[in-house]
């Protein structure tokens, strides 16, 4: 039985790299493809687009395959666990782009797939595989960061919509999102009990984003107010004041696929490239060809091996959880482990380059190096954002290893 599954998935691994190879659009083979760095993400804004990313992004949706286990009903490739993680390493395999990056399909539709009522999945799933909507996050507040059930964002219910005012803040890409997913207070009475999760048209009368700058120089996200925001009624997920439960099966989604951004360069910090091979440009070789810093040399190769091992541990645990009832609170370890790795990368990417790993801006320094160096100052939000590292250790230490709560 086993050989013939072996067989039924090496006859799909050759028909997904054929249609790969068939439908990856030309101009994305090229080193430096005309392609706008936000169409990635998709949304309102690539309607109609002929970006060759967003090309290439409708054909993968076209299969379902940029969220091959989701359901076939809501767009969805309907793949075995087994099945999508094929297309995950041909895609990976033929050096080919991402078709999609998107908080919704690594966290709202998850939960949406979860809780949501019948007509919620139909309305947006199948936009969240197409990449049609861009989705930010609306969990923060000024007074509710680690501390999340203390939102105070107001939801009232006026018979026949919502009324939302209130503030979220550090809203990543709220910008340049179409909707939100937010955290409601619809309860002052009760605390976890008292909070809801809705689904906020960015396009709403009344809500309103302002962009904050990062130390790195970014502005990725935002401030975002809600003023006598209308909402319809049916854009409430779950039950009035049972948002907690889907607010926290979230969170371990988000924990789950954030780590796998950090460390690879860009937007989650550290510049992109082998550190081992980069750090023997700056610093020089010995006589046998190996990094001629040996203590350097010791540390990026544990660097290295942490993220392998950690490869390897993060694809086990993404594979056990579509074949289980999805993510558990161990992607708290997953996430703490992803911020120390990635931070370390940054820093040894800096040392590595010594005075060059430090420019700002200016002709005196390459894009790589201005890459380190704010890549560096980029990867400080890594054991920030998703939840800090101490709560993700408290979220270990009480869920996973059952030690008591000190409160
Ligand atoms: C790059 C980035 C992107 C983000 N994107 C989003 C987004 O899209 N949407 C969104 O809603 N939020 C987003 N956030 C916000 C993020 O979730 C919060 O910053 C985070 O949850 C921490 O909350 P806080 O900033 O209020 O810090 P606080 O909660 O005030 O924490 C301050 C310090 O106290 C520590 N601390 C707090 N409570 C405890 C405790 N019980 N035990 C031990 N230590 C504790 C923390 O670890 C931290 O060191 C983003 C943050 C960053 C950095």
């Amino acid at each position: 039985m086993a050989d013939f599954g072996a067989d039924q998935l090496e006859a799909f691994r050759a028909e997904v790299d054929g249609w790969l190879q068939a439908n990856y659009p030309a101009e994305l083979r090229e080193p430096n493809a005309k392609t706008d760095p936000e169409a990635i993400w998709g949304g309102r804004p690539f309607a109609g687009s002929d970006d060759p990313q967003i090309v290439w992004m409708r054909r993968v949706a076209e299969k379902g395959w940029t969220a091959p286990t989701w359901p076939t009903a809501y767009g969805g490739g309907g793949l075995s666990a087994a099945e999508a993680r094929v297309v995950e390493r041909e895609i990976g395999r033929g050096g080919y782009r991402s078709p999609l990056t998107s908080f919704g399909l690594w966290m709202l539709g998850p939960v949406l797939l979860e809780f949501a009522n019948e007509e919620q999945k139909k309305e947006h799933l199948p936009r969240i595989v197409r990449g049609e909507i861009r989705w930010c996050q609306g969990y923060s507040e000024p007074g509710a960061g680690s501390d999340l059930a203390g939102l105070q964002t107001r939801c009232e219910d006026k018979g026949d919509h919502w009324l939302i005012n209130g503030q979220k803040i550090w809203t990543s890409y709220a910008n340049r999102a179409d909707w939100c997913f937010c955290l409601v207070r619809t309860d002052f009475t009760k605390k976890h009990e008292g909070i809801s999760f809705v689904l906020i048209d960015m396009k709403t009368p009344g809500v309103e984003t302002r962009p904050i700058k990062l130390i790195s120089g970014e502005s990725p996200f935002c401030e975002t107010f809600f003023t006598d925001v209308k909402i319809p009624k049916a854009n409430m997920v779950g039950q009035l004041n049972g948002g907690w439960t889907i607010a926290k099966r979230l969170l371990q989604y988000e924990r789950q696929n954030i780590s796998g951004g950090f460390g690879g360069g860009g937007g989650a910090g550290g510049a992109a490239g082998d550190l081992g091979q980069i750090a023997k440009r700056y610093v020089g070789v010995d006589e046998t060809g190996a990094l001629a810093d040996a203590d350097l040399r010791g540390r990026i190769t544990r660097n290295k091996m942490d993220f392998q091992a950690f490869a390897l541990t993060t694809a086990r645990i993404a594979a056990e959880s579509r074949t289980s009832n999805g993510p558990s609170a161990a992607t708290s370890i997953i996430k703490y482990a992803a911020a120390a790795f990635a931070q370390e990368r940054s820093e040894l990417m800096v040392e590595a380059m010594g005075a060059q790993g430090l420019g700002w801006e200016g002709e005196g320094f390459a894009p790589g190096e201005i890459m380190a160096a704010r890549g560096w100052l980029r990867s400080k939000g890594n054991s920030i954002e998703g939840g800090t590292s101490e709560v993700n250790i408290n979220v270990v230490s009480k869920r996973v290893l059952g030690l008591p709560d000190p409160k």
